[in-house]
């Protein structure tokens, strides 16, 4: 029977207008060979070459290298003749010789986990070759000792045995560089360079038992078979393992003309950005070198000089570099090769529109001729990206909902907190890092205890952890910093709160109370030594880095507007006093989804009354107390209604063990026990009695309104009455009154019969009512899979996922900072389930907690109150669960609209 013939193309051109694949071609292609079929075909000059598809990649691991070979020969042979008569060069040519660059590409960016070999086709003969091309015997037998290098280690395994092995050819180098005394590779003479390719060829020799491959054929289907093995090499799995990227996709091979920015005057290379990376401004910029290669612009060697004649004389105001001066030695490129410059400019207005976004692209000018090597998506800053997205709808070159989707959300942040300044940042020294709890820069003087905070004029607290009591000394200090503690851990949702800038588990500290001493490897700082804190990276930084006020400028204001109109899904915030919910509702906060009342508790006046409301023996005792505490609730909610007018306030009752509120030092316990005229020793009994093996799971949430109503109803009574007086005094408020920590119906019911019995006796006494809902969180697990019937009795659900995440993984939150890193270093976890929502477990429980809510009572309303309201891909998760309202910390609230929208936008796509 006869075969059918196999038609499959394998092989996929680009270069110079001619192009056989696109962009929408990544799986076959791999990202790089996808986009530079694209560049190619709108007309870019790209330098020509090839594409082996990952398909091939497929067929090579299970078919193996012959058949492989033998299945794509004539493709590539063809390939190569289409690139050598675009480049008009020849491989392997002595006189005019085509080098080629080999690298992987697989369908996402897998940055430094494959091979790349350039300079492939180089010999003893191509070499002189390029020498007389270039005019540059140096830099011919540099690119010679370079493809030896790279070729040898890549394609004929000649690596280190172990880490502590020194590469073979750099052991080489190492000692000629001792026998001539000299130290940078930059002094090798050329006879060096030439004894380093004749030392190279003979360690090669020894060491695989074979002559350096001489012919370039050999040499290609080396470097080919190389890059299709390091799809399985162990950097490549471990990576692919930990982003979830499955093996079959395999690695597609790009092979492409090398071309060179060093051959004289008439070539250089550079780099460019469409628009102003820092601040968005929409001026074309760059840097660039003459007779140079890529590396040379960033190695800072040479200055860059710039791409525009405009940024070559801002450049020179701020070098502090004469007119003359700059013309003569740092000319742009627009003075100095007009036309080329004219060409650049068209070809970056092209990207762009084509794009549709601003680019980052990479050239080479070789022998007046340019090329493009590379453009991608320019990185920006938070407030470039805000203004290049105003700009690009103003420009109509993107549609609003468009420019919704340009905007990175968590990036928002930015311009939300004080920020370094740049240059200070460059030059700071890193001493260790932690999680990036709360951003912001931070800068100031060590403290180490809470009621220190206030010692000198900007301090910055660092603590083991932080617990409520050192709430104030929180609010005071210019940034915290824990050595313990994740991204829920107390100092960091507090933090957050608060806006401001913390860094929390920060394994690497140990922190010495008694001797106030904080110790990072073997260095020792102390009290008032000035630290910075970067909250947005981790980075923890020795001594005083200046910081700036960032600029809310209007096109933020402009992007929330036009965020707000594609919004479905509704942004609450977590506030727990007037002041949080001013500042939230400023950023655009449509109501509280959480307020934390416990908080209200630590403030010094209130402290002491609640400290005798728990150590009261008799109800009587608790009543007295929480009549002391009662004016001051209601006085904390009238202010809170009264910023959220005519908003939904959800207050949640107490939820902390009540532990956590009594005094643990001796002096307090001492204060207490005369204030209470009791012995020191029953306060001692009453703190130990309160100790808790697992407080996380004991004596909290609604467990305690159920064993102590009268904590209920007082807190009723002040949410109640505060409605009332303002109601009164003509303020509309919605109270949501909230009970936590539900795990069956009956817990839920009782809380509902107290609060309801202590509402209708409110209304009998001041002979007026006011509407209020009752809702319970959902963040025990049970309560998601008995939500039909809870949510016959309540009004609505706010997942609590911070719990929620607790108990499902059964991770308690304030230890998990002792496996969480190692968990996530390891690759065990991808990320930290308690900053974003794991979808996939705890998801289900949401999920299912909606669902089966909704089955009994459709209209139900449902929110997210835990940390991850305000977490992007869990914003989204919330808007396609079909949730009401997400609510988070108030310098959350533009980046939760922002996703609001992007995610009601992306469901119409
Ligand atoms: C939660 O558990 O998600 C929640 C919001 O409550 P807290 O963090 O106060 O326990
Ligand atoms: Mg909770």
């Amino acid at each position: 029977m006869e075969m059918l013939q196999d038609v499959k193309k394998r092989v996929y051109r680009f270069g110079n207008k001619a192009t056989d694949g696109n962009s929408k071609m990544k799986n076959l292609l791999g990202g790089k060979g996808a986009n530079l079929a694209e560049m190619s075909s709108i007309g870019i000059p790209v330098p020509p070459g090839f594409t082996i598809t990952t398909d091939v990649c497929t067929e090579y691991n299970l078919l193996g290298q012959e058949t492989v070979i033998e299945m794509i020969k004539e493709e590539v042979e063809e390939s190569i003749s289409n690139i050598e008569s675009f480049m008009g060069t020849s491989f392997g040519d002595k006189n005019n010789p085509l080098l080629v660059s080999v690298r992987s590409g697989a369908r996402v960016s897998m940055p430094g986990m494959m091979d790349t070999v350039l300079n492939l086709g180089m010999n003893d003969e191509v070499v002189e070759g390029l020498a007389k091309k270039t005019n540059n015997e140096p830099f011919a037998w540099d690119s010679y000792r370079r493809f030896i290098q790279m070729y040898g280690g890549v394609v004929l395994g000649m690596k280190p045995a172990s880490k502590e092995d020194i590469d073979p050819f750099e052991e080489i180098m190492e000692h000629l560089k001792e026998k001539r005394g000299i130290h940078l590779d930059t002094e090798f003479t050329i006879q060096d360079l030439k004894d380093l390719v004749y030392d190279f060829k003979d360690t090669v020799k020894k060491r695989t038992g074979h002559d350096f491959p001489t012919n370039p054929w050999e040499q290609l289907w080396g470097a080919i078979i190389a890059v299709f093995n390091s799809w399985n090499g162990d950097r490549a799995v471990y990576y692919r393992n930990i982003h979830g990227y499955p093996a079959n996709w395999g690695t597609a091979v790009n092979v492409q003309a090398m071309v060179y920015g060093n051959m004289g005057d008439n070539s250089g290379t550079g780099v460019c950005f469409t628009r102003d990376a820092g601040t968005g401004e929409n001026v074309f910029n760059g840097e660039y070198l003459i007779n140079a290669q890529g590396e040379d612009v960033v190695a800072g060697v040479r200055t860059p000089q710039q791409i525009t004649k405009l940024g070559s004389e801002r450049w020179a105001e701020l070098a502090k570099v004469e007119e003359d001066d700059r013309a003569a030695n740092y000319p742009s490129l627009q003075e100095l090769m007009p036309s080329i410059f004219k060409e650049l400019d068209y070809y970056q207005g092209t990207l762009e529109k084509h794009y549709r976004d601003m680019q980052d692209m990479e050239f080479t000018i070789q022998d007046g001729k340019l090329w493009i090597l590379q453009t991608r998506n320019g990185k920006r800053t938070g407030a470039a990206m805000v203004k290049i997205a105003v700009d690009l709808l103003k420009e109509k070159m993107i549609d609003e909902k468009e420019a919704i989707l340009l905007l990175e959300a968590n990036k928002l942040d930015e311009l939300l907190h004080p920020i370094f300044d740049p240059s200070a940042l460059k030059r700071s020294h890193v001493i260790a890092q932690g999680l990036p709890a709360s951003p912001g820069a931070a800068t100031g003087k060590i403290v180490f205890f809470a009621d220190e905070a206030n010692k000198y004029k900007n301090t910055i607290l660092v603590r083991i952890e932080t617990s409520p009591e050192d709430l104030e000394g929180m609010n005071i200090a210019k940034g915290i910093l824990t050595a313990r503690g994740g991204m829920t851990s107390h100092a960091a949702v507090v933090a957050r709160g608060m806006g401001k800038c913390c860094i929390s588990g920060a394994g690497a500290l140990k922190i010495n109370y008694k001797n106030r001493t904080l110790t990072v490897d073997d260095h020792e700082y102390h009290e008032g030594d000035w630290i910075s804190l970067n909250g947005s990276t981790g980075n923890i930084i020795e001594g005083k880095v200046a910081t700036m006020e960032p600029e809310l400028s209007g096109e933020f204001a402009e992007v929330m507007k036009l965020a707000d109109k594609y919004a479905i899904m509704k942004v609450r915030t977590n506030a727990d006093s007037p002041k949080d919910a001013k500042v939230a509702r400023s950023f655009g906060a449509q109501g509280i989804g959480l307020t934390r009342t416990e908080h209200m508790f630590f403030e010094v006046d209130r402290i002491k009354a609640m400290r005798e409301m728990i150590l009261a023996d008799t109800v009587k005792g608790r009543k007295q107390a929480l009549e002391d505490l009662l004016p001051m609730q209601r006085a904390d909610f009238e202010g809170i209604f009264k910023e959220m007018e005519g908003l939904s306030v959800t207050i949640r009752l107490l939820d902390p063990p009540l532990h956590e509120f009594v005094p643990h030092q001796l002096a307090t316990q001492k204060e207490l026990a005369e204030d209470m005229h009791i012995s020191l020793q029953a306060v001692k009994n009453k703190v130990a009695e309160l100790e808790e093996f697992n407080p996380m799971l004991g004596h909290r949430g609604c467990r305690l309104g159920n064993t102590y109503p009268e904590i209920t109803e007082m807190q009723t009574r002040a949410i109640i009455e505060a409605a009332i007086n303002l109601k009164e005094r003509g303020v509309v408020c919605k109270p949501e009154i909230m009970v936590p920590l539900v795990g069956t119906v009956k817990e839920f019911e009782t809380q509902e019969q107290i609060i309801r019995a202590t509402a209708n006796k409110i209304f009998e006494e001041r002979n007026d009512t006011i509407e209020f809902l009752i809702g319970t969180m959902i963040e025990v697990p049970r309560a998601a899979l008995m939500a039909d019937l809870i949510a016959e009795k309540a009004d609505f659900f706010s997942f609590g996922t911070n719990d929620l995440t607790q108990m499902t993984f059964g991770y308690s939150r304030d230890d998990a900072g002792k496996f969480l890193p190692i968990y996530l270093k390891k690759g065990i976890l991808k990320v930290d389930p308690f900053e974003v929502l794991d979808q996939e477990g705890v998801g289900q429980l949401v999920k299912m907690g909606t669902e089966r809510g909704r089955s009994t009572k459709p209209n139900l309303k449902v929110g997210i109150c835990g940390e991850h309201g305000g977490e992007p891909s869990s914003v989204e998760f919330c808007y396609k669960t079909g949730m009401d309202y997400v609510s988070c910390s108030p310098y959350r609230v533009p980046i939760a609209r922002l996703v609001s929208a992007q995610a009601a936008i992306k469901a119409t796509l």
